[in-house]
């Protein structure tokens, strides 16, 4: 019974902070108009950028790659799991990456998640190396960091300046620079170039977390790196595949020499069943949308609905940190009052997730607005006349 009750003080002190979380469930599939928990809702807080999750020709795709490999790989991917559709799509992610990276070469993996900890345990193996990780980096760069054995420093949000005191202080022998590239809860894009410049002076690898704009940022929705018109053989990019691109899993581009150290020694990508190759399949689908015509219609339409937002958004007392990407955050504080307007939200029919700390700094508690390139005008509208009428109200 102590042990029981040992977890259970530990829940009630979350509870007392407001930070117990509750999950609802999606009886539908990932779309704007949803049904969760039997109940037809608008929802914003999928990172499904392009409306691709639910894509018919993704969805055929995935149909079409259970058919020719069946349900699942079988084993890890050094043992027998590492299937064609694997290889097809690790080929077409290095083609992909090739205008950024010099010899790119690309390693698909389960999850970000993993492809996070893959970089970071794999480059940053030796206690001679060091991580500098941005304040505000996705937790599973944070933890990549924390599993490494290089000595780990974090640098303030977008500050080159102390980077570089940081960077020319060291004395390790492999330096790594990690950042995201579209800050998750806030929207912001990383000085990338300034960033990139910095590594080049100071011998360092620039790990890019690009989960955020792969398949959006970019003319042809290459990324981060295409958008900023990047290229260096010291990049390290890592794009995930579950957001813009609908399906799952992830990758990291680098030059092939990475990528194959990778192979030999990063863990999470070693020890672990190979993902569905039915995914892998499907992704293939993906990629030629978001390189289309239609993924460009998409990617203009959802630049479209970013700035109408903008506009229709009348906020006095909230805050609205400035973000040019689809995730637009709305700042109110407060635990407790995020989760109240959460809930004003949901109770007019719109799903907007409450966002609190330690996904996000402490007095920090947002609502995080995603946009999607399948919302419709109409339906941001709807969305920025209840927060402005919640906020009246509150
Ligand atoms: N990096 C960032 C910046 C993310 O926001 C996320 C997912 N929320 C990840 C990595 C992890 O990606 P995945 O969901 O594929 O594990």
């Amino acid at each position: 019974m102590d042990l029981i009750d040992s977890v259970n003080r530990k829940l009630a002190a979350l509870d007392a902070q407001n930070l117990i979380r509750r999950r609802r469930v999606a009886d539908t599939r990932c779309a704007p108009l949803q049904v969760v928990d039997g109940r037809a809702v608008l929802a914003f807080c999928s990172n499904d950028y392009l409306g691709l999750a639910a894509h018919p020709r993704v969805v055929a795709a995935l149909r079409e790659g259970a058919q020719l490999y069946g349900a699942g790989s079988g084993a890890s991917h050094l043992i027998s799991g590492h299937s064609r559709a694997h290889a097809i799509l690790e080929e077409r992610l290095a083609d992909f990456a090739a205008p950024h990276i010099e010899d790119a070469r690309a390693l698909y993996l389960s999850t970000g998640y993993m492809a996070n900890l893959a970089v970071l345990t794999a480059l940053g193996a030796d206690s001679d190396a060091a991580i500098f990780s941005e304040q505000l980096n996705h937790a599973s760069l944070i933890d990549g960091a924390r599993l490494a054995k290089a000595a780990v420093s974090v640098y303030p949000h977008g500050d080159l300046a102390a980077l570089e005191a940081q960077l020319a202080a060291s004395s390790a022998a492999t330096k790594i620079v990690a950042t995201d590239s579209v800050f998750s809860m806030d929207g912001d894009l990383a000085p990338l170039p300034g960033l990139l410049a910095l590594c080049e002076r100071h011998g360092a690898w620039l790990v890019v977390d690009d989960a955020h704009g792969f398949g959006v940022l970019g003319a042809q929705g290459r990324g981060a790196l295409e958008h900023f018109g990047l290229r260096s053989p010291h990049l390290v990019y890592v794009g995930t595949l579950g957001k813009a691109a609908g399906v799952g899993g992830a990758f990291i581009a680098a030059h092939a020499s990475v990528i194959e150290l990778l192979v030999q020694r990063a863990r999470p990508y070693i020890y672990t069943t190979a993902a569905p190759p039915a995914l892998a399949h499907a992704l293939l689908t993906s990629l030629d949308i978001i390189t289309s015509e239609e993924g460009n219609a998409l990617r203009a339409h959802l630049e479209s609905l970013v700035t109408q937002l903008g506009v229709e958004l009348q906020l006095q007392r909230w805050d609205r940190p400035a973000s040019p990407t689809a995730i637009q955050p709305v700042l109110i504080g407060s635990n407790e009052e995020a989760l109240r307007v959460a809930a004003g939200l949901y109770a007019k029919g719109l799903w907007v997730p409450a966002i609190r700390p330690p996904t996000v700094p402490q007095n920090t508690a947002r609502l995080r607005v995603t946009l999607s390139g399948a919302h419709t005008h109409d339906e941001v509208a709807r969305l920025a006349a209840a927060l402005n009428e919640l906020e009246g109200a509150s």
